[in-house]
């Protein structure tokens, strides 16, 4: 069969499978056979109404303790292909078969978001789904839109040709605001480009919550001087950065992928920024440069910041993406067991991550003594129906020898609010 498909694009079905069995079995490690009962690849993309699930314990311990007003999902993606006229685009290098991996990803990402087929519709789509997944929530839930600005040379020169996608800040604001009860949003400011300071203070005063970083994809040095001006509004303004740290798949280079070093972040740190390093560095090494060489998981070096008393009140990490499976089950009852941490973690999904199938393995997660085994059933089918939902129930479900993300992991407004 061949024809569009709901990536709105020609792509024989069989080769798009193979394409994806590929990836599913490489990237995410997958050995098993295929589920027998379970859709195992492609997102059934059900229903958000939740009715066959509403006697579930599991879904019942969601809220338990926490007032859904205060829960606001700090590490969601806007994603899309560019077909509408709000500036989205995806690079050359996702679009292009010729990177297999990087554009199965992207087939995957749009399945995810279980986007139509329609071409011309799939940008809006997302967005429109995304919407409705939030208000299947409770409500007061609001999720944190990301922007992603382009790739910029060491000269702060935009260079679409080397950049992954870009989703422009005014999109992000834009369908925060048609969205008010369910979004808000953040900024994505390349700190070389020479107006980088008039556009945070620009987004600041237009609502944006906080600025995202890819810093391995981005081309962005966080430990390099040109960014200080940057930090300083940053500390001035009380906007929070999230940044990635950890390995990086859409990293161009060895050398950038060293940007996510998260002890480059030292700098942010010491001119004042609270810093949110995304995924708490879950996944990857970086080379130890407080040992001059060497290298050390990338967790490690996190933990060694969190460690240091200065960063108290300054440094957080978010828990987004520490479920996937290529995070060892040791960073999660790390991440459970340390309590005083826990006033530093925030809670966000990385969406649409969690709808990738493949990705999470909930049955993987009890195996490991993460997870009740009776909570796998459910949880399966509660990510069919909804994968924000899905996401919060699993989190709000691990358990290491009685140790459990609190409320207040989950409780993340005040601190993107409190400015
Ligand atoms: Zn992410």
């Amino acid at each position: 069969m061949s024809g569009r498909n709901f990536f709105g694009m020609n792509v024989s079905r069989r080769r798009f499978l193979a394409t994806a069995g590929v990836l599913a079995a490489g990237a995410a490690g997958v050995t098993s056979a295929v589920h027998a009962r379970k859709p195992f690849l492609i997102n059934p993309c059900r229903d958000p109404a939740l009715d066959a699930l509403m006697d579930s314990p599991w879904l019942a311990k969601v809220w338990q303790g926490l007032d859904p007003a205060q829960v606001w999902d700090c590490h969601v993606h806007l994603a899309g292909i560019g077909d509408s006229s709000n500036g989205l685009m995806v690079g050359p290098r996702l679009q292009s078969l010729w990177h297999p991996v990087l554009y199965a990803q992207r087939l995957f990402y749009m399945n995810g978001g279980c986007v139509s087929t329609e071409p011309g519709t799939v940008d809006e789509n997302y967005v429109r789904r995304l919407a409705v997944l939030a208000k299947n929530m409770q409500p007061g839930f609001k999720m944190m839109l990301f922007a992603f600005d382009w790739y910029h040379d060491d000269k702060g020169q935009a260079t679409p040709g080397m950049s992954t996608f870009y989703v422009p800040d005014d999109y992000a604001r834009r369908m925060a605001a048609a969205h008010p009860d369910v979004f808000e949003w953040v900024a994505s400011i390349h700190p070389y480009r020479a107006d980088a300071v008039d556009r945070l203070e620009a987004a600041a005063a237009q609502g944006a919550r906080a600025v995202k970083w890819l810093p391995a994809a981005q081309n962005i040095d966080p430990s390099s001087r040109h960014c200080d001006a940057f930090f300083a509004a940053m500390a001035r303004l009380r906007l929070p950065l999230i940044s990635h740290c950890g390995a990086e798949k859409a990293a161009q280079s060895a050398s950038m992928e060293y940007f996510g070093n998260p002890l480059k972040l030292r700098r942010a740190l010491e001119a004042g920024v609270r810093v949110v390093v995304a995924h708490c560095a879950t996944v990857g090494d970086d080379e130890d440069l407080d040992q001059h060489g060497g290298k050390r998981t990338s967790f490690e070096l996190f933990t060694r910041l969190m460690e240091t008393p200065e960063w108290q009140g300054r440094l957080f990490g978010d828990i987004s993406a520490i479920v996937l499976r290529n995070r060892k089950p040791e960073v999660i009852r790390a991440l459970l067991e340390r309590d005083d941490w826990h006033e530093r973690l925030l809670n966000g999904s990385d969406y649409p991550l969690p709808g990738i199938l493949p990705l999470v393995s909930p049955g993987a997660l009890a195996s490991s003594g993460l997870l009740p085994p009776e909570a796998v059933a459910d949880l399966e089918t509660l990510r069919e129906h909804n994968p924000l939902y899905f996401d919060l129930a699993l989190k709000r479900a691990l358990n290491w020898k009685g140790k459990t993300f609190p409320a207040k992991v989950f409780a993340t407004r005040a601190f993107f609010e409190n400015r």
